[in-house]
């Protein structure tokens, strides 16, 4: 499929045979899959062919509100009494089924999101299931993760998703808020929502208790009928700061928590003293990983003055040999755009950044004539107020600067309204703790980028969110101490 690549090029695509998918997915109230009222569907669409995968439900505020009836009672009736450990062994049960389905699990995400079977099978899955698992084991150590204090549940969560990890995202919000004692409503993202609706078959499988998690599929209304919902207790949501912003607006006054886990614009510092193959791949990661789909991608680049003209020609290199095209296939880095809104929305930038002035280097990939693509992209010759320096694009979308200073750099890789994340690259220990001191942001990597674990705590800075996930401190947003 893709001629770019100088060797002979030979296809290794994941069989999709062993999945099952249905037509037609229902909505998942009170552990039963029960159609929507109003008994409208949208399609679920492969974003590498346009086909339809299936058809999802589209839950309307009587399908919201007949989910967190299910939840309340959940709560009231079975959920809040239940021991702990209790508690603990259900979760333990969905990740060990979610670890036997992985393989299934891995294809239907890479069928229905564009990102690269090798992403899904190594990524988003495993580390989906280590979630699980991570909580399950504080289930009943809650005393010691919040020593001296009592930590009693906040009742009914409602919890809104994006689509650049669905599965992964699901896991982040559902795990810590069972294993403290709530009982759930979760909203996966429109163009992504089939493996919710499968974790939904684990979790009865599992045999939860009817209406602790509940799953309600649909767009922007059917997330705005939770957030309005006078019965939910706390709001956890992830994606866009401008959808963020509404939902605190929404919320104010109303007594219900929230936390928020917005959108980022990362500063990669590579300092001349970096390691500069590993660099160079590191770059490659940290924006090009998910096709750039990603809240704490490293979408700003900023190299020392002595070493730009290097890096920037090692990058062009690598980015030509980058695979782009069928997600299926064992080969490919780069997968197809989530859907046509988004590629959208990636083009108008590019458009943007040159008519700012920049000069774009697009990778030489061809590009499958069905479903939205976009080759990795590089802008040089843009400064601190251009957009594509600002602004989040979401895509595999690069923009780079240079600096010649700790300070100066420091000082550009601060203004920004996010403070997601950050990397810096560089022999020296000493500048490693200068940076990762002096840049706010939720997470620096260092010589290294998006490397994750269940145990590291994830959360932003200024626009970038308000509370954190993972670790401990993920238990932090699901309990009131006392
Ligand atoms: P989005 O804000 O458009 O949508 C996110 C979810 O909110 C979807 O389920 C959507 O249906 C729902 N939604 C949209 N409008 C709503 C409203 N008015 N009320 C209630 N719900 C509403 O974001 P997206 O395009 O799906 O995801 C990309 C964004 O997510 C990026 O900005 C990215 O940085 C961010 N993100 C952040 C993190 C993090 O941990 N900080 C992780 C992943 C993604």
């Amino acid at each position: 499929m893709n001629k770019s690549v100088n060797w002979e090029y030979s296809p290794a695509p994941e069989s999709i045979d062993h999945i099952q998918l249905k037509n037609q997915y229902n909505l998942f109230i009170n552990g039963e899959f029960v159609p929507a009222y109003q008994k409208k569907y949208f399609d679920s669409i492969n974003p590498a062919n346009e086909k339809v995968i299936a058809k999802i439900a589209e839950a309307d505020d009587s399908d919201v509100n007949k989910a967190v009836v299910a939840a309340r009672n959940a709560y009231k009736e079975t959920w809040s009494k239940m021991g702990p450990r209790e508690r603990g062994k259900y979760v333990y049960r969905i990740a060990r089924l979610l670890q036997e389905r992985a393989r299934e699990f891995s294809v239907i995400e890479c069928m229905d999101g564009g990102k690269p079977i090798r992403e899904s099978r190594d990524v988003d899955i495993p580390l989906a299931a280590a979630h699980f698992f991570y909580y399950a084991g504080w289930a009943d150590k809650l005393k010691y993760a919040f020593p001296g204090v009592s930590p009693t549940p906040l009742g009914v969560v409602g919890q809104i998703i994006p689509w650049n990890f669905p599965l992964l995202m699901a896991a982040w919000k559902l795990a810590p808020a069972l294993v403290t004692g709530n009982t759930l409503v979760l909203k996966p993202a429109e163009t992504t929502s089939l493996t919710a609706m499968k974790l939904a078959e684990i979790i009865q499988e599992a045999n939860l208790p009817p209406g602790v998690i509940n799953i309600v599929t649909g767009g922007v209304e059917t997330g705005q009928a939770l957030v309005n919902h006078p019965d939910i207790d706390k709001i956890a949501f992830t994606g866009s700061t401008e959808v963020g912003k509404y939902i605190m607006k929404a919320l104010a006054g109303s007594g219900k928590k929230y936390t928020l886990e917005l959108g980022g614009k990362a500063a990669n510092i590579i300092f001349e003293d970096a390691p500069i193959d590993q660099a160079v791949e590191g770059i490659i990661n940290s924006i090009f990983f998910n096709q750039g789909h990603v809240c704490c991608a490293g979408s700003r680049l900023y190299l020392q003055e002595g070493i730009a003209e290097q890096v920037i020609s090692k990058l062009k290199n690598r980015m030509d040999s980058l695979i782009v095209g069928d997600p299926l296939d064992k080969n490919t880095d780069i997968g197809a755009i989530n859907s046509k809104i988004q590629l959208e929305k990636i083009n108008e930038y590019v458009q943007l950044g040159k008519d700012e002035g920049g000069t774009i280097y697009q990778s030489k990939s061809e590009m499958p004539d069905k479903g939205y693509w976009c080759a990795p992209i590089i802008f040089t010759d843009v400064s601190q107020s251009n957009r594509v320096v600002q602004e989040e694009i979401f895509g595999p979308v690069l923009a780079i600067q240079t600096f010649r200073t700790i300070d100066e750099v420091i000082a550009k890789a601060n203004n920004t309204p996010y403070g997601l994340s950050g990397g810096v690259w560089t022999d020296k220990g000493a500048k490693i703790f200068k940076v990762s001191k002096e840049i706010r942001a939720g997470v620096i990597w260092a010589n290294t980028f998006n490397k994750f674990d269940p145990s590291a705590p994830f959360g932003g800075y200024k626009e970038s969110g308000v509370g954190s996930e993972g670790g401990v401190e993920g238990l932090r947003g699901y309990v009131d101490l006392n």
